[in-house]
């Protein structure tokens, strides 16, 4: 290239020809030829030459150090791109002499650019304008840098050159590469906007979210055609209410704010978080851009809206109390379900929402848990403010990690429908469906809960049975039954009033819980209004009965500290009460206790006396009582235990009642009976009449009679070897199938005997009925004869009785010769008692019958 012969720079590399050896070539060139006149002329011409040559030297060294100082990489270069000159700068930058640059092409500095790279940059410079461009340049070493080159041209020596100034671009590349590769690799959208809101810049993330091109969006995404701008709470937002134009407006950074933007095209919806930043240029007040950064909360949108949704379904809300700043802060739903505008916004106005004794549950609860920063969970009610009752739960938690339990936080919960069922539910479990009034666990619930609380626990339980219930429910139906059942309620309800609480125990048993404080005989006047209260006879459609009741009184804390023990012993005398008399009451005692103690040992062990064999039979003579001459006998029942030793029918008998298991014990009474004739009969001493004892429970059956008849057919024996004897009970037990079996027994030639009569229920309308062959005197009134003179009316009365019916009689008990005389006098002709013999072994008896 410097075959141009152009000449910027000589190729020593900084010395331009000296100007007075040029003159002293010129001078000696001239001189030959020209005379010495020319000399002055020569000499002002030499002056003139050094003065120029002076001034050109000075302007070579300025144009030099000027060149050198410059701080850039600064090239001349030809036309063609040689380069004419580097200057220091550029020797520095490119790590290579002046000598290796000057005169070898412009690529050894540009590597990189094209063939015909000059043509471009000279049409630029003939239009007279700088030609700019950003290239790589290449060090001596081979290593690049980026640069940005600013071309001019100019006239060298008549020819065009071009000066290239070459800026580093290495620190700027540096920053603006960190700066691009922050913008491209955030997750954050950011986007530049102008005054008319126009996108100056969009890094990729803001592409991503607003779901747009590669090419950046010219218009703001926020209205228009295209987009509709929605609040956090799916309002629209008008154009001033932009964060980008409240940015600009105000000047100030607004902060975090949720907008919703839906995409009319695409129909989406997308949710950003938005915080958008003012920038100033320098000296003004207003922004002339703003930057906005936001990110996608969609799903979190997403989430917190079916989050909402869910609390909704749930009817649960959130709460926070933040005890620092003394505020409440309720979501919707929360607000919802405590139902008053405006919402609390206080704890104090949350208590306020709560009835007052859950207002001091929760300050209390809140106060303590605090104190141990502990959850809590509270079931309260409340009242909206439409005055209706809400119940709600309250769960609370101290934040894990809040050391000063400043915030306590959870959830509430709308359990007014679930309540309501639970409470329903409650009164459904505590009610007996027939009477409507309370069961057996409500009453004993309220038992428990009175005896835990000692000004309570004076508490009296009558226990009541209806006597015949069963009868009635049997023989007229179960309709029957309820409907007696019913009004009985309803009158034991009326007798009470609200002097106690009725519960049906269960069957035809009630149970009353009164207090007995303040009158201890209340419980008494109870029972006897009740009592009373039976008196007038039931009405079913037609019919018409009498049904009683049997009372058992038992009272706390004498009687009983639980309710459990309180309702046994008022049922044991209650039992007591139908075991003695029935349609009455009694009250529990100490005795009454041990009797029944006694009785259950008794009733356990009897229980087995038939398998182990303790029974046997005795039997006491009937004689006439003129001659003496026995004439049948009475069986009489023995038992023998091994632990309680003999005992006397008069005390077991009545066990073996109550328990049913005298229907066992008679049957075999009855075979053993029969047995015993039978061998006696074999044994040749003919046929004696026995009489043996019968229990009303025997009569509940209807298979007495045909019991007995296979007994008599199993020792074939007629029916006249027996004589049954009852009670008056079996009248009044008004079995339904009693007055049949006296009819098949009579047929079967069995004879009827009332036992003990007298003694007890005068009954005597029954008689003249009873298909009955006779009476027995009962041994309580033979005691006083003939000394007490009423013992002497009664047995002349049954005496009459006996006769005008047409009955047999026999006295029961006689002990003395002066009974005997009595009696004869009287007209009874047959007596049994210990003046003639007690109850004998069979041994015994066929020899005294010999
Ligand atoms: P009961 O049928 O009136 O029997 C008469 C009772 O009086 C018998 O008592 C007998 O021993 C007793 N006795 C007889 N003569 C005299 C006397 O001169 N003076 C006195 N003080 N007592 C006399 P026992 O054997 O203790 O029977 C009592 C009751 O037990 C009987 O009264 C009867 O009701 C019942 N009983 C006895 N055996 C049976 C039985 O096999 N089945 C049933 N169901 N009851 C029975
Ligand atoms: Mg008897
Ligand atoms: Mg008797």
């Amino acid at each position: 290239m410097s075959s141009s012969g152009q000449r910027v720079a000589p190729e020593d590399g900084g010395h331009p020809a000296a100007p007075a050896d040029a003159l002293a070539d010129l001078e000696h060139a001239l001189c030959q030829p020209l005379a010495a006149g020319l000399k002055p002329v020569l000499e002002a011409a030499r002056d003139a030459l050094l003065q120029a040559t002076a001034q050109c030297q000075s302007a070579q060294q300025r144009y030099r150090a000027l060149f050198d100082a410059f701080p850039d990489p600064v090239s001349i270069l030809s036309a063609s791109g040689t380069v004419l000159d580097v200057n220091a700068a550029g020797v520095q930058a490119y790590g290579r002499s002046r000598q290796e640059i000057v005169g070898q092409p412009i690529e050894l500095l540009n590597p990189d650019l094209p063939e015909d790279h000059l043509q471009p940059v000279w049409d630029t410079l003939n239009r007279g304008q700088t030609y700019v461009i950003e290239v790589t340049n290449m060090r001596g070493d081979g290593s690049r840098f980026p640069v940005e080159v600013h071309s001019a041209s100019f006239q060298n020596d008549g020819q065009p050159c071009i000066v290239a100034v070459a800026r580093d671009l290495s620190r700027r590349w540096q920053a603006e590469s960190r700066y691009r590769l922050l913008l491209e690799s955030i997750d954050k959208g950011v986007m530049l906007f102008d005054q008319h809101f126009q996108v100056i810049s969009a890094n990729p993330a803001a592409h991503r979210i607003l779901g747009l091109g590669a090419e950046p969006p010219t218009q703001i995404p926020m209205e228009g055609e295209e987009w509709i701008t929605v609040d956090e709470h799916g309002r629209r937002l008008r154009t001033e209410q932009w964060p980008v134009s409240r940015a600009f407006r105000d000047g100030h950074t607004i902060p975090s704010t949720i907008v919703g933007l839906y995409h009319r095209p695409r129909g989406r919806m997308i949710w950003i978080s938005i915080t958008t930043v003012p920038v100033f240029s320098c000296g003004r007040d207003l922004p002339d851009h703003v930057f906005s950064m936001f990110s996608d909360v969609t799903e979190l949108k997403r989430d917190h809206v079916l989050f909402d949704r869910a609390q909704a379904l749930a009817h649960i809300g959130g709460w926070e109390w933040d005890r620092g700043q003394q505020r409440l802060y309720l979501t919707g739903e929360a607000q919802r379900i405590l139902g008053h505008t405006p919402p609390p916004a206080t704890l104090e106005q949350l208590l306020q929402c709560l009835g007052s004794d859950d207002r001091l549950r929760l300050q209390q609860t809140l106060d303590r848990e605090v104190e141990r920063k502990r959850g809590f969970e509270l079931d309260l009610q409340g009242l909206r403010g439409d005055g209706h009752s809400v119940w709600i739960r309250m769960i609370g938690e101290i934040e894990a990690g809040d050391m000063a339990s400043s915030r306590i936080a959870g959830t509430l919960q709308d359990i007014t429908e679930r309540k309501h069922a639970e409470e329903t539910l409650k009164t459904q479990a505590r009610t007996d469906p027939l009477t409507g009034i309370m069961n057996r666990d409500a009453a004993l619930a309220d038992l428990k809960a009175r005896l835990g609380n000692p000004s309570h626990a004076q508490v009296a339980v009558l226990y009541i049975d209806l006597d015949r219930f069963k009868t009635v429910n049997d023989v007229l139906g179960h309709n029957a039954g309820d409907e007696l059942l019913i009004e009985a309620t309803r009158r034991i309800a009326n007798a009470i009033g609200t002097e106690g609480l009725l519960a049906r125990f269960g069957g035809d048993e009630f149970v009353v819980i009164c207090d007995a404080r303040e009158v201890p005989e209340h419980p008494q006047l109870l029972a006897q209004a009740i009592t009373d209260a039976f008196a007038p006879l039931f009405r079913l459609g037609k019919d018409e009965f009498a049904v009683t009741t049997s009372i058992g009184i038992a009272r706390a804390p004498e009687d009983g500290q639980s309710p459990q023990e309180l309702i046994q012993n008022a049922d044991r005398a209650m039992y007591e009460c139908k075991r003695r008399s029935r349609n009455g009451w009694q009250v529990f005692t100490p005795e009454l206790a041990r009797e029944q103690r006694d009785r259950l040992q008794i009733e356990r062990r009897l229980r087995r006396a038939l398998e182990r064999n303790e029974f046997r039979l005795v039997y006491q003579p009937q004689v006439d009582l003129r001659g003496g001459r026995i004439v049948g006998a009475e069986a009489l029942i023995r038992w023998r235990n091994r632990q309680l030793g003999e005992l006397r029918p008069d005390i077991f008998i009545s066990h073996a009642e109550t328990t049913g298991d005298i229907v066992r014990i008679g049957d075999w009474v009855l075979r053993e009976a029969c047995r015993q004739v039978r061998e006696w009969m074999d044994e040749g001493l003919g046929l004696v009449r026995i009489a043996i004892n019968v229990s009303y429970r025997q009569f509940n059956g209807d298979n007495l009679a045909r019991r007995l008849r296979e007994i008599l057919d199993e020792y074939r024996l007629p029916g006249a070897a027996l004589e049954l004897e009852f009670t008056e009970r079996v009248l009044i037990e008004d079995a339904p199938a009693t007055l049949h079996t006296f009819a098949e027994l009579r047929e079967m030639g069995v004879m009827l005997t009332i036992d003990d009569f007298g003694e007890g229920y005068s009954a005597l309308n029954y008689l003249r009925h009873l298909p009955i062959h006779g009476l027995k005197l009962s041994q309580l009134f033979i005691n006083g004869v003939p000394g007490n003179r009423s013992d002497v009316a009664v047995c002349e009365a049954v005496c009459g009785i006996a006769r005008s019916l047409g009955l047999g009689l026999v006295a029961e008990g006689v002990e003395s010769e002066a009974q005997r005389q009595f009696l004869l006098e009287l007209g009874v002709p047959i007596g049994q008692g210990f003046l003639f013999a007690p109850g004998l072994s069979p041994r015994e008896f066929a020899r005294r019958l010999r």
